[in-house]
């Protein structure tokens, strides 16, 4: 394995599958195959969940909406998915725990950094939920937070599409793939991998980012394992 310790980034949006809104339960247990087939192979793994399959702050802020209070019902969509996820990987007979940012405790742990990480030792898969516990933040944020505290190897951006394109390749047919690319020319160019705050903490920590499809099977075990997959954000 070229990783040992690994923090995937989910966006709400991917556990829509193919729906407008909500979560698709064949979705979630999709990927806890994909989670198990690498938790098997005793690599480490902690995921941060989004939440914009059910609520957005910057939404309701456009509809008039007090920008915190939105950005309060956001952080709780994420810790909707996160019970979501870790029911479905509990099916699949993988030791969980959920930690939230927002102190929820009859529902998740709160978030405890050397608890955490004695989590991951012992082989559960953390699931963190509640964002940063910030409003006015995101859950790309929250990623490159977390794996920055528990000294993630990598973050792992699963979407759904298998890297970065020099231009939208949902829009462009001519737009190419990069395999590699510097966290300078992302900036340089323009190109959108994360916002730009998540972006810059992992730049100053150093911490690479790859993303990658995660709605191919095998993606996931083939990223852990080094294989050339997606594109890889290095210094
Ligand atoms: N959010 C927040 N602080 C955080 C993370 C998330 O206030 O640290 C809120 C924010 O309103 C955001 C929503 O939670 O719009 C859902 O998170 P995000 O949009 O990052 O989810 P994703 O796009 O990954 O599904």
């Amino acid at each position: 394995m070229q990783y040992e310790r690994i923090l995937l980034k989910l966006s709400g949006e991917a556990l829509m599958g193919n729906r407008q809104y909500g979560i698709d339960p064949e979705r979630l247990a999709e990927y806890a195959a994909e989670i198990k087939s690498v938790v098997d192979k005793g690599v480490e793994l902690a995921i941060v969940i989004g939440g914009g399959n059910i609520f957005r702050g910057v939404a309701g802020a456009s509809r008039g909406m007090d920008r915190v209070q939105g950005d309060h019902m956001g952080m709780l969509a994420t810790v909707i998915n996160g019970l979501a996820l870790q029911s479905a990987l509990e099916d699949a007979d993988i030791q969980t725990r959920l930690q939230s940012a927002i102190k929820i405790n009859e529902v998740a742990e709160p978030f405890i950094r050397r608890k955490a990480i004695r989590h991951l030792e012992k082989g559960r898969v953390v699931i963190f939920g509640g964002g940063t516990g910030n409003p006015y933040f995101t859950t790309d944020s929250a990623a490159v937070l977390r794996a920055i505290e528990i000294k993630a190897d990598v973050i792992l951006k699963g979407t759904r599409v298998d890297g970065i394109y020099t231009s939208d390749p949902e829009k462009d047919k001519g737009a190419t793939k990069f395999d590699f690319i510097t966290f300078e020319d992302v900036i340089k160019k323009g190109l959108k991998v994360m916002d730009t705050t998540a972006f810059t903490l992992s730049q100053e920590n150093e911490l690479p980012i790859i993303v990658f499809d995660m709605n191919k099977p095998g993606n996931l075990l083939k990223v852990a394992t080094g294989e050339r997959v997606g594109t890889k954000v290095n210094l």
